[in-house]
């Protein structure tokens, strides 16, 4: 805060002249430009962002300087400095990078339905917990988990907020004080410090490593077995590939053997596809179905990664141990609300329908080809080129990542336009200033827009960014 001026401590005449006459900030807020931005952002931001302009036109006097003084710039400052205060931190992203489940942007975008369910669920009161048919209270569990039922064949399903909580519940209510046997080459960590052998400690459950790191066989789990075992579990290595001599007992028999020791099988999928993948080329995801057919006991995966849903936890199993997940305590916190039940709702309706293909965004693009992309990227450098003439771009092959942040993730062929400016990394953050920030990618030095995730409605919103971005940089 610069410090208090004082007329009176002030010796040049004509500086204190220039400071009387300063305008107040009463007299800005009867100005009807400065009405405009209290209608905007409110009555007290708005006196804070004049008083500030106020203070530093009356420090730059002091300092010499020749501020404008008219109310008009008074007031245009103040309006600089609120859109800066109210940029919204969350807001819309033009996704031009081509990683379909991008981790830091929200993950899966979803379907027109699940967008129609969560706007109801917001602005109604809805039958989240009542029976319209009784008039009286009914479970939450009728709607997302009847369907899980349906769709997947499980006896039971429970929905939580994120498959994190869905594995912290799980052991917590089944394993505490009991050992668990992983096998040494699934004891993955997800990101942000959330590995398998910490969430053991967190659920006081033992976790028992067996095998090599390349290679467990079920005889390693059967040698695990001791008295105190509760559960045989299986990670899925959503994020790293063992490549070479690797091997990893099918679910199938670590089942087997659980069932026949009187012991659980559990499965943290992660992904939870309910499609196979490898119908798009990509390598075969195991599916909540094979999980449920292999006999596992209990399975959980996200609901916003392969699924395409919104970011929940989903666990599908035996009605017994569901009937456990229920009836802890931990379960209260852990529980999705309305908003998230509604868009699972939603999501799992397409699966029933069939049409998830179709309607399911993230599906909707992992199945673009090539043939398309081409033909859109080759209308946006059309489009580009008429507008700016010495635009240096082509369109190049790339590769869309399925699985942001993850290095090993499935990768798809595409086609992107190519931007050759001499700043790359300058151009990005032009673009990522936008009004609509446009989010891309450079390679080889050049700018790639992957338009296998950019939406049809925003294709005039990314040709305008990219010229708007391009002019202002040094081509
Ligand atoms: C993604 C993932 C998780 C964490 O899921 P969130 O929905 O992010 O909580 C846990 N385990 C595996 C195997 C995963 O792939």
């Amino acid at each position: 805060m610069p410090e208090k001026i004082r007329l009176s401590n002030v010796d040049d005449p004509e500086l204190r002249a220039a400071l009387r006459a300063l305008t107040s900030v009463d007299r800005l807020m009867r100005m009807k430009p400065a009405q405009d931005l209290e209608r905007v952002y409110g009555r007290t931001p708005t006196l804070k962002a004049l008083r500030a302009a106020l203070t530093d036109a009356r420090a730059a006097l002091v300092d010499g300087l020749k501020p404008d003084t008219t109310g008009l710039a008074l007031i245009n400052d103040a309006r600089r400095r609120l859109r800066l205060r109210f940029v919204p931190t969350l807001q819309p992203t033009l996704n031009a990078t081509g990683i379909v489940i991008h981790p830091h942007l929200g993950r899966a975008v979803l379907s027109e339905a699940a967008e129609k369910a969560i706007v109801e669920a917001a602005s109604h009161y809805i039958t989240l917990e009542y029976d319209l048919n009784e008039g009286r209270r009914a479970s939450r569990l009728r709607h997302a988990e009847a369907l899980l039922k349906e769709i997947t064949g499980a006896e039971a399903a429970l929905i939580v907020n994120n498959n994190a909580a869905a594995g912290l519940l799980a052991l917590s209510a089944l394993a505490k004080g009991r050992e668990v046997i992983v096998s040494r080459g699934q004891l993955v960590e997800v990101s942000g410090g959330f590995n398998i052998p910490r969430l053991m400690r967190q659920c006081r459950a033992q976790l028992v490593e067996v095998g090599a790191t390349n290679r467990t066989r079920i005889g390693d789990y059967e040698r695990g077995i001791t008295r105190q075992t509760a559960a045989l579990m299986r990670v899925h290595n959503t994020n790293f590939r063992l490549v070479g001599a690797a091997e990893a007992a099918p679910l199938e028999q670590m089942a087997r053997l659980a069932h026949g020791h009187g012991l659980w099988c559990f499965d943290d999928l992660g992904s939870g596809a309910l499609l196979d993948t490898a119908a798009l080329g990509l390598v075969h995801e195991p599916t909540v179905q094979e999980s449920i057919a292999a006999e596992a006991d209990l399975t959980w995966f996200s609901g916003d990664k392969l699924l395409g849903g919104p970011q929940c936890g989903i666990l599908v199993g035996r009605s017994e141990l569901i009937d456990k997940l229920r009836r802890h305590p931990l379960i209260r916190a852990l529980r999705a609300d309305k908003l998230t039940i509604a868009a699972l709702t939603a999501t799992l309706d397409h699966y029933r329908r069939g049409e998830a293909n179709t309607h399911i965004p993230i599906w909707r693009i992992m199945s673009r080809r090539v043939p398309d992309l081409q033909r859109t990227v080759e209308r946006w450098l059309l489009i580009l080129k008429a507008r700016v003439p010495d635009l240096n771009a082509d369109i190049t092959p790339t590769r869309s990542t399925v699985n942001g942040g993850v290095l090993m993730s499935e990768t798809l062929p595409s086609v992107a336009l190519a931007v050759q400016v001499n700043e790359p990394d300058s151009l990005l953050m032009r673009l990522r200033r936008l009004e609509l920030p446009i989010i891309a990618r450079i390679e080889e030095d050049k700018v790639l827009f992957d338009p296998r995730t950019v939406f049809e409605h925003q294709e005039q919103a990314l040709i305008d960014g990219i010229c708007a971005a391009l002019v202002a940089s040094d081509m």
